[in-house]
């Protein structure tokens, strides 16, 4: 055949495409990439990945090699998380994990049809918001205290009611990097006969590691039934890989589909998948072997390392502290109150960013019993922010001196203007919800934050701390309808 396109040619022009992405490498950016910086691990786990390029990982009894690999890294995590008796699957991320773990126990509670319900700290990661609305229960979030921004095991059991079939806890969470206190919870669950799903997506292949002492999270704490951990986080594998974990293999199996109740193929998943790529699993399984636990240590006291450090230099910049008590390789810092001149996170993060260094940004966030998470900025330590450590830590000064004194960001007028139209009642959130999606397009530009101004595909030149400022200001369903608006117009031709 004659090919429309060379391939050299193809090649050549996703490589000036993908020279327009966030660095991935070296350290610069404090979210969604967790470099090992070993340039020797992302080339296994391409040759690995190219290796199962043609198998369908929807049949491990015809693909044997899906089966064996799998086996080796729930062996793998199970040991690390300290139940060699535990079962469970290999998934492509940790949302897919978390909502298994509630699928799961869902399924094992036999609840009837359109109830039941899960409690969780407001601090767990929103993809069980996700698994909630997929899965057609209610999610109960729970205040933290806002000083440690742990729960508390009292304040999660006066939220259970009487249908309620999962507890939730995180180790850590996403937003502040604290670990909930996993034993107060596991004697709760184990008192109120519930199972206790424990969420180490983020941190669970560093905490296994981590070489400070750390309250016990994992399998060895009595009442704890499940556990999500990412490998493609501090695992260190290429996106699409985390694992479900029980401790039960009557709740593993609860997470399956199966059915032979149609006149194709006798169908079995134990994810949420059909079809699948063993591509993730298999560059997972190259990493997880090549490094062993003991290149994990190695990496795991890097971060430890980096981690203290970078916290040291914040808690010495006046204006600035790290939020609560995080215990392992991620924490956030807000404004300090009690500072003559408090800086405000974004304005901070935006003066960084002007260092070379994208830090992400987290808004105020209002729980349910009316009190605070103050703004905050995220960092995710990986082994390599070692090797940039005092670029960072003087970007980080040389940041605040630029944000001190700095108003926070105001959201756009438009918007500023949109949210006074909620506080007086002439619009309600479901005028907005029920907007077809030309109207929030109209709005989103009328307000500066135009989808289309980069068809090269160059990252958005967008105003965030602006953005977040209008997050804060609107109500929550309004600004999710608007960036849902903004990613699809983002992304469609
Ligand atoms: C990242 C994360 C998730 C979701 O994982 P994805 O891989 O992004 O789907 C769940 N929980 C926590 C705590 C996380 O950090």
């Amino acid at each position: 055949m004659s090919p429309h396109r060379s391939t050299g040619d193809v090649l050549a022009e996703l490589s000036r495409r993908r020279a327009t992405d966030a660095p991935t490498h070296g350290g610069h950016v404090l979210s969604y990439v967790y470099d090992s910086g070993l340039a020797e691990l992302d080339e296994l786990a391409g040759h690995a990945a190219a290796l199962v390029q043609p198998v369908n990982g929807l049949d491990p009894t015809v693909f044997g090699s899906v089966a064996t690999m799998e086996r080796d890294l729930i062996t793998f995590s199970r040991n690390a998380f300290h139940d060699p008796e535990a079962v469970g699957s290999v998934t492509s991320g940790g949302t897919e994990s978390c909502i298994l773990a509630v699928k799961a126990a869902r399924d094992r509670a036999a609840l009837p049809p359109g109830r039941g319900a899960i409690v969780l700290p407001s601090t767990a990661h929103a993809a069980f918001d996700k698994a909630a609305r997929l899965l057609g229960v209610r999610a109960i979030r729970v205040p933290v205290d806002p000083v440690t921004t742990q729960v508390s095991a009292s304040s999660m059991a006066a939220a259970i009611d009487d249908e309620v079939f999962l507890l939730i806890a995180s180790a850590p969470n996403y937003p502040t990097g604290a670990i909930d206190p996993i034993a107060a919870l596991g004697a709760l669950a184990l008192e109120r006969g519930l199972p206790l799903h424990v969420d180490a997506c983020l941190g669970g292949f560093a905490l296994a590691w981590w070489p400070e002492p750390l309250p016990a999270w994992d399998f060895r704490v009595p009442g704890v039934t499940s556990i999500s951990a990412d490998l493609h986080k501090y695992g260190y594998a290429p996106k699409g890989a985390s694992v479900i974990l029980h401790a039960d293999r009557d709740r593993h199996r609860a997470g399956f589909f199966a059915t032979t109740d149609w006149p194709g193929y006798p169908i079995v998943n134990p994810t949420l998948l059909g079809s699948r790529s063993a591509a993730g699993l298999a560059a997972a399984w190259a990493i997880t072997e090549y490094l062993g636990p003991d290149g994990y240590a190695d990496l795991v006291g890097k971060v430890a390392d980096s981690e203290a450090r970078l916290r040291a230099a914040v808690s010495r910049i006046d204006g600035l502290r790290v939020i609560g008590a995080p215990a392992g390789p991620v924490f956030a810092v807000v404004a300090d109150q009690s500072a003559a001149a408090p800086i405000d996170p974004h304005r901070w993060a935006e003066a960084v960013a002007a260092q070379g260094f994208t830090l992400q940004a987290q808004p105020r966030y209002t729980q349910s019993d009316g009190t605070v998470l103050p703004a905050s900025t995220h960092f995710t330590v990986t082994p390599v922010t070692a090797a940039v450590i005092d670029q960072l830590i003087e970007a980080l000064r040389t940041g605040a001196e630029a944000a001190r004194g700095l108003p926070p960001a105001a959201a756009p007028e438009a918007l500023a203007a949109l949210a006074g139209a909620f506080a007086d009642g002439s619009v309600t959130v479901d005028d907005v919800l029920g907007l077809p999606s030309e109207a929030v397009e109209q709005a989103l530009s009328g307000a500066g934050i135009d989808p289309h101004t980069d068809p090269s595909g160059a990252a958005a030149a967008l105003d965030l701390p602006s953005i977040i400022a209008a997050i804060e200001t609107l109500p929550r369903p309004v600004t999710a309808r608007m960036l849902t608006e903004f990613l699809a117009a983002y992304a469609n031709p």
